[in-house]
């Protein structure tokens, strides 16, 4: 038994034995709802909160500080198995549902977002892989950041092309039994620690070609000669994550490496959301019970006018709205994860999951910094860097408007065909 396993009083079969047994999709009420986690659930939960409290809280500041990647804790989530839980069990995986990963990002944004992020991002890579990859592709390329503490990246966004993934100009031309990559991306989470990308890139010259055909999908590897990641960029929060532009001169990728076939990319991009935005918002809110923890702890202990503030009225209201954010958001992740476990379309809660979790989550951390009053604006207490952490999560996944886009075209298709 390691030491962290030992740390933990765990070994690694209970850690594999749990997750095979946790299957969001179970329940005691197979006939009805329930809001109860099954016992696996719980246990798993407990583990994540364990490691968060010990391991990712204690280390969280320092790394928000100086931006240093946190590897460590990388290598110690690898171990014990918060990371990868998607991954099949035919390739060594846990094959757990997208629900039991929220529950772990949840738990982990709690100690810092920025280092949940650089988790999340893997996964964020790798789903591309595993919706659309082959039998080899997900051997090769999944098997591998099981067998290894490694990470993944999500490589779409471009310096011209955000919300706009229709407008990405990086070229992939095909060459025998290669493709020739050109081009440059950007705003890339993990861009410079991961060992492969999942890249989107043009392979229809023609400009007037729908997106749904001019897009294809290639598991790049980080070696590959002609790619390079830039510097790490200096951003408002989240500091620990590391994103970075990446340059493509003539980067050669074998044929192997395309998802599906030429034209395909697009649709895994988008399919891709489904299933990483329900955690995003898992990480929302686990911010966001930060946040409250937080603000309900000093408002017991600051005393202003002869009580402490909790007995304030206008404190104890921003407690009180905090916890109605807190708990309608985690329903909101709960529900967009559990239909899509259920192998159904979910993208309309995914969003609603998404958007609604990132705006409870920068209310929380806004009126935490309130509660705080001046101490709540300096670095030497925890929640201006909830502020800063928050603000991401209306941007990346999809920003807070291009949600409330795919939401409202949603329900007004739907409402069109039923009149
Ligand atoms: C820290 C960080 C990490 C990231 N990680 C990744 C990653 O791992 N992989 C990756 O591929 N990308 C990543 N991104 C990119 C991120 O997804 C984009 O920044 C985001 O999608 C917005 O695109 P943009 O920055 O080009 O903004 P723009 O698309 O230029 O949008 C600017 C503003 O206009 C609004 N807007 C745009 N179009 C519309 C519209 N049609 N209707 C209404 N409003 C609109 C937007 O909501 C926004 O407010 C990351 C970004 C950051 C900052």
């Amino acid at each position: 038994m390691n030491s962290i396993m030992k740390v933990f009083n765990i070994n690694l079969k209970t850690t594999l034995k749990i997750a095979v047994r946790s299957l969001a999709s179970e329940s005691k009420y197979p006939n009805g709802m329930s809001f109860e986690l099954n016992e696996t659930q719980k246990e798993f939960q407990e583990l994540a909160r364990k490691f968060c409290r010990e391991e990712i809280i204690p280390v969280a500041p320092e790394h928000d500080r100086t931006g240093k990647f946190p590897w460590e804790i990388v290598k110690k989530a690898h171990e014990l198995g918060l990371m990868n839980t998607h991954v099949p069990e035919e390739l060594g995986g846990m094959g757990m549902g997208v629900f039991d990963g929220c529950i772990v990002a949840e738990e982990l944004a709690y100690g810092c977002t920025g280092i949940m992020t650089a988790l999340e991002a893997s996964g964020l890579g790798q789903t591309p892989v595993l919706v659309a990859g082959n039998k080899e592709q997900k051997k090769k390329y999944l098997g591998r950041l099981i067998e290894e503490p490694m990470l993944a990246a999500y490589c779409v966004t471009e310096p011209g092309a955000g919300s706009d993934v229709n407008g990405v100009k990086t070229k992939a031309v095909k060459k025998g039994d290669e493709y020739i990559v050109n081009g440059q991306k950007m705003w890339i989470t993990n861009g410079g620690v991961a060992n492969w990308y999942f890249l989107l890139a043009r392979t229809n010259p023609d400009p007037k070609a729908p997106a749904s055909k001019a897009f294809t999908g290639f598991i790049v590897e980080r070696e590959s000669p002609g790619l390079t990641p830039g510097r790490k960029e200096l951003n408002m929060g989240q500091r620990a994550s590391d994103t970075r532009g990446i340059t493509f001169e003539d980067v050669r990728i074998p044929k192997e490496n395309v998802l599906i076939a030429e034209g395909a990319g697009f649709k895994i991009a988008m399919e891709t959301f489904d299933k990483t935005r329900p955690p995003v918002a898992a990480g929302s809110v686990g911010l966001a019970q930060r946040a409250l923890d937080e603000a309900t702890k000093y408002s017991l202990e600051r005393k202003t006018f002869g009580f402490p503030i909790a007995a304030h009225q206008a404190v104890a209201f921003m407690l009180a709205d905090m916890a109605i954010g807190v708990e309608t958001a985690r329903l909101a992740w709960q529900r967009a994860a559990w239909i899509v476990d259920q192998g159904r379309r979910n993208t309309l809660q995914a969003s609603i999951a998404k958007a609604y979790a990132a705006d409870i989550a920068n209310k929380c951390a806004t009126d935490a910094v309130q509660i705080f009053g001046g101490n709540g604006f300096n670095s030497e207490y925890p929640v201006e860097k909830l502020m800063r952490d928050a603000k991401i999560y209306q941007i990346y996944e999809g920003t807070a408007q291009i949600q409330r886009l795919i939401i409202s075209r949603t329900i007004i298709d739907t409402a069109k065909q039923q009149a």
